[in-house]
């Protein structure tokens, strides 16, 4: 059925840049619909409740740069409760399989490529990261891989070193008890969002914008597309006239991969809290296990690159035979009986997402201005992959929407 509405602007793309620049919209008073084409808002930050007191993050979990992230200084205004005890990534991991020593050695060789990248970032070339892994650091390049499939979503390989440095966190990270995604979505409670509302087309070459979606056509004077980099990248939304200029960015940045799986356990109290262990360390191909977090009885695996898109694009339970496999492998067999399966993501399989966050392919750090500019006086562009310096996270998508909005509500006057 086709019908027309006349609004001041759509927002597509109910995730966390979609909703901030809703919610920014709606405080300004001009009149705002927010297109969804999921069933549910919220896009990669996703908080499943698993039972009282188990609150899952499929997606999003941790508030980085907390002391500097707008969602953080919304969780307590909003009735949820921040959890500011320190990162298991922070502490050193479980020895069983990798003793202290080897820790501090790859530690060591971690922070002086981590130096060498932020240094090389300021010469004029861009380069591929693993370029400054150097010869006698090469023991340690599983390790390394499997840091940047956790932290890129893509190895070292195809990383650029000017995007990575570009890439500014603080030393903040806190955590939202009720979940992350479940305070995102709630930020969207007072918003007018329709679901189940893919946008097929975006129809700029009038005085307005003309949106095509599964509900009928919407007239609106302008429209903020907050949408990931790989969706647009594969034309899964359609611009008339076209934007290849975009098309090329968000090819330039696509999204890499990863997957989270968790395992609830029977036996909590045989397990430390917060406490990292590697599935193994002689390959990138492996997971990373956080011991129960925040207390929680279960057990986050965290799956990247190459691995996250083959786990989840094989049959459903391939993701659980590994994790158990690699658990089995460290803690013995017995492990098989502590533990049962409890959620996993598919966010490369979800046609509406495709990836996980976005990295910039090497020379096309730049990309994510161009991607982020706006056309003419009514298409705004927002979503984690526009962002300078706060790119892949949900903060970023935050400042991108409200960014959005503000340059919208600039034009409308
Ligand atoms: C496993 C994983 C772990 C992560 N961990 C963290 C973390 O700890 N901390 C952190 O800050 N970030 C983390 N991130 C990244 C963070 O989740 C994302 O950067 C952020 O949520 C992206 O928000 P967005 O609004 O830019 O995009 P999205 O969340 O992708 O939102 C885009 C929305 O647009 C919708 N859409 C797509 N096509 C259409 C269409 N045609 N019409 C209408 N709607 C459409 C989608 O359904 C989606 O809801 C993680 C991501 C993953 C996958």
């Amino acid at each position: 059925m086709s019908g027309s509405h006349a609004v001041d602007v759509v927002v597509v793309g109910a995730g966390a840049a979609g909703i901030a620049a809703a919610a920014r919209l709606k405080r300004s008073g001009v009149s705002a619909v927010l297109l969804e084409a999921a069933d549910r808002v919220g896009g990669r930050a996703h908080t499943v409740s698993a039972s009282p007191g188990v609150a899952i993050d499929l997606g999003c979990g941790w508030l980085h740069s907390a002391d500097q992230n707008p969602w953080a200084a919304l969780v307590e205004p909003m009735g949820f409760t921040l959890d500011r005890s320190a990162p298991a990534w922070t502490k050193p991991a479980m020895t069983v399989n990798f003793p202290l020593a080897e820790q501090a050695a790859y530690h060591t060789v971690f922070q002086a490529f981590e130096d060498r990248l932020q240094q090389a970032a300021e010469g004029e070339t861009d380069l591929v990261a693993s370029s400054l892994i150097r010869e006698d650091e090469r023991r340690w390049a599983p390790l390394l891989n499997a840091f940047s499939g956790y932290y890129n979503g893509a190895p070292f390989d195809q990383i650029s070193v000017k995007d990575y440095a570009a890439y500014q966190p603080t030393d903040e990270n806190w955590r939202v008890r009720e979940g992350y995604g479940a305070l995102i979505s709630a930020y969207a409670a007072d918003l007018d969002v329709r679901l189940s509302t893919p946008v097929a087309r975006i129809d700029h070459g009038g005085p307005g914008v003309r949106l095509e979606t599964a509900g009928g056509v919407i007239a609106a004077r302008a429209a903020i597309i907050a949408v990931s980099s790989t969706v647009l990248a594969e034309r899964r939304l359609a611009f008339d006239p076209p934007l290849p200029d975009k098309r090329d960015a968000a090819a330039a940045l696509p999204l890499g991969h990863v997957e989270k799986a968790f395992l609830k356990l029977r036996r909590p109290d045989d397990f430390p809290v917060e406490t990292m262990v590697r599935g193994r360390t002689d390959t990138a191909d492996t997971g990373g296990y956080t011991l129960r977090p925040m207390g929680m009885p279960v057990i986050e695996g965290f799956y990247g690159g190459a691995l996250a898109a083959a786990l989840e694009m094989e049959a459903q339970g391939a993701v659980w035979a590994f994790a158990i496999d690699e658990l089995a492998g460290v803690f013995g067999s017995d492990v098989r009986r502590q533990v049962e399966p409890l959620a996993a993501s598919a966010w490369r399989t979800d046609p509406f997402i495709r990836g996980a966050y976005s990295h910039a392919r090497v020379g096309r750090s730049g990309a994510r201005a161009v991607l982020a500019a706006p056309v003419a006086d009514r298409l705004f562009f927002a979503g984690e992959a526009c962002s300078p310096h706060a790119f892949s996270t949900a903060h970023g998508a935050f400042e991108t929407g409200a960014a959005a909005a503000e340059a919208a509500l600039a034009a409308l006057k």
